[in-house]
């Protein structure tokens, strides 16, 4: 049986998701941002960051996928796409982790030609370790080791999304 550790409890993810909202509120001062969400794995953390901010939220979301049974094929694909103009906004891309980069390296591409005004990325979680394609990434909840990770969103074979905190097994 594989047993799941704790990585990070739900006390220290909400310390953080203050400080991030409160980071985006200094940033944006007041201005609307759209929130891009890929799902399915940024649904937690987007809600639990957009709640904290005092800032108008337009919510959109986007699809895509590279993993396949818990490994990274290496290949996006697009399954669902924004459905409004982002054109002349500030948008801000809500993934929940940063392995590779490679799902995000797609996504700027992808969205360059919607001519927003701004385009920046909030992760939950990041493992620089495994990085192919170096990316600036703007928030950062937490650096973490080579492992893979579940909970708060992330899956395990679509699976676990619904725990409270980031576990890993050993
Ligand atoms: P990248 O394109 O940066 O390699 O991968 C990004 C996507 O891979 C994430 O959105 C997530 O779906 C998946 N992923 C990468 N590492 C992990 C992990 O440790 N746990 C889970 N559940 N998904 C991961």
């Amino acid at each position: 049986m594989k047993e799941l550790n704790v990585l990070i409890n739900n006390a220290r993810l909400e310390k953080r998701l203050d400080e991030m909202a409160k980071e985006i509120e200094k940033d944006y001062k007041g201005k609307e941002i759209v929130f891009i969400g890929i799902l399915k794995g940024s649904v937690p953390f987007m809600w639990e960051l957009a709640k904290r901010i005092k800032n108008n939220i337009i919510f959109e979301f986007i699809e895509v996928s590279s993993y396949i049974n818990n490994e990274s094929s290496g290949k996006v694909i697009l399954h669902k796409d924004i459905k409004s103009s982002i054109e002349g906004k500030d948008v801000i891309i809500v993934e929940d982790i940063v392995d590779t980069g490679k799902t995000l390296d797609f996504l700027l591409k992808h969205l360059e030609e919607k001519n927003a005004k701004s385009v920046k990325i909030a992760t939950l979680l990041s493992k620089p370790s495994r990085r192919v394609i170096e990316l600036n990434v703007d928030y950062i909840g937490f650096k973490i080791d080579d492992k893979y990770v579940v909970g708060f969103g992330l899956d395990d074979n679509q699976n676990l999304r619904n725990l409270p905190y980031i576990g890993y097994y050993e």
